[in-house]
């Protein structure tokens, strides 16, 4: 049989049945072209193929396996946890438990709601922040991408930014026109913005570091300036910590660099594979949901009790092992190792990264903001995008999205996927 026939039955078969075979478009590899990977299992740094090859697993389900694929006391304990019933729409100690723990996290968070994606937890977030200062607009950021929730899916990154969809069909004018966007890293925006607007906004609502079109970093006083300016003009300021939460530092990116937001979303790395999210922050905003308040909020699945097991596992598990010294450390190193490879390749390549997750942009200028990420070649892209593949690393199938180091990448993982690399750049 030849390679990957398997898995171009299977996707034709999908495409019969599923749109575009897939249920989330970037992974139908419409930006890289070629047919879309089906994973038959993964365990610790890689992931198998239905053809049964092997990669290294640097998408990591985009993000949440800070302790990679499977891990075997995280099986164990689910199994006991499962056998006790799978679903009950009643509280449960487990709940109690976890909400405890993410506030040990995030001391911003002071009250947490759970729910079942980072999409619900930001489209909650947003109601409540309209609900409560009684304003209509959005504040975001080019580029930012909050899941598919409908008024931020204005200049919106991930799948959007790959397929060069600027607005979404279906989403009504009237909505969309409530959402401002601002590029990335603008302090002079934001003033004119909340100059014109200020007392309409309700939220401004940014990934602190956003990692939704490729990495890109804030700059020196950024969060410091959107933090001062949303508390100036009385707005909620909303860190999106989808990604970043539990993942470049204990507490998320406010941190690692210092700044409080109002609210908090978190998904990904918390519920460790399972859907599980969040949403808290300020004690007298989180009040204003029902029933004690009138923004409403609710889920049948919120707070299931088999994904608030598998998030409490990650929790007390980030909390024993410390996991985060030695995860930078390793992930650094392979981080300096490979800006010296691409040094010396010599196509302009800007290589972002913050502690364990990355992009390496084909791109001519450095990667600060919307406007530099669509610079690159994302041709070019595809081609390395393939060629890794092929020699068995795996990566986020676009250049606008990060990729992701977890404990169970040893750094012989990384000396190999650095070989593939330098090999890759050569052709690509
Ligand atoms: C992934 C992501 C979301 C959406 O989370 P889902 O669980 O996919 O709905 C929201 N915000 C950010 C920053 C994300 O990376």
């Amino acid at each position: 049989m030849v390679s990957g026939a398997k898995q171009t039955r299977l996707y034709n078969k999908a495409k019969k049945f599923i749109p575009s075979g897939v249920n989330s478009p970037v992974r139908a590899f419409k930006a890289v072209g070629g047919t879309p990977v089906f994973v038959m299992r993964g365990k610790g740094p890689f992931i198998w193929d239905e053809d049964k090859k092997r990669y290294l697993d640097f998408c990591c389900s985009w993000g949440p396996l800070l302790f990679g694929h499977a891990p075997d006391a995280l099986l164990k304990r689910l199994r006991s946890e499962i056998s006790k019933g799978t679903s009950f729409g009643v509280t449960t100690r487990k709940e109690v438990d976890l909400a405890e723990r993410i506030c040990s996290f995030f001391p911003s968070v002071e009250k947490v709601r759970l729910v079942s994606s980072g999409t619900e937890a930001v489209m909650s977030a947003v109601r409540l922040a309209r609900g409560f200062t009684g304003r209509q607009k959005i504040l975001k950021i080019d580029g930012g991408y909050h899941g598919h929730v409908d008024s931020l899916l204005v200049k919106a990154g991930s799948g959007l930014t790959t397929f060069g969809i600027a607005d979404s069909a279906g989403v009504p004018p009237g909505l969309a026109k409530q959402t401002i966007s601002v590029p990335f890293n603008d302090e002079a925006a934001l003033e004119r913005v909340f100059k014109r607007e200020g007392r309409n906004i309700a939220a401004m609502i940014l990934e602190p570091v956003p990692a939704n079109m490729g990495v890109v970093l804030p700059a020196d006083g950024y969060l410091k300036h959107a933090r001062l300016i949303t508390k100036k003009y009385g707005a909620v300021l909303i860190f999106d910590e989808v990604i970043t939460g539990f993942r470049v530092a204990k507490g998320g990116a406010q941190d690692y660099f210092g700044v409080r937001p109002d609210l908090t979303c978190l998904g990904k790395v918390l519920g460790g594979g399972f859907p599980l999210a969040a949403f808290g922050g300020k004690r007298q905003i989180m009040n204003y949901l029902a029933p004690s308040g009138p923004v409403y909020q609710a889920g049948t699945l919120s707070g299931n009790p088999v994904a608030v097991s598998a998030a409490l596992w990650m929790l007390t598990e980030l909390d024993k092992r410390d996991p985060w010294e030695r995860l930078n450390h390793r992930a650094e190193n392979f981080i300096k190792r490979l800006r010296a490879v691409i040094s010396v390749e010599g196509y302009p390549y800007q290589l972002n990264s913050i502690r364990s997750m990355f992009t390496l942009f084909f791109c001519p200028v450095p990667v600060t903001d919307f406007a530099s990420a669509k610079k690159s070649d994302t041709r070019r892209f595809s081609r390395f995008f393939h060629l890794v593949r092929k020699e068995g690393v795996y990566l986020a199938p676009s250049q606008f999205e990060a990729n992701f180091i977890s404990t169970a990448h040893s750094e012989r993982h990384l000396e190999t996927a650095l070989k593939v690399f330098r090999k890759a750049l050569k052709k690509a």
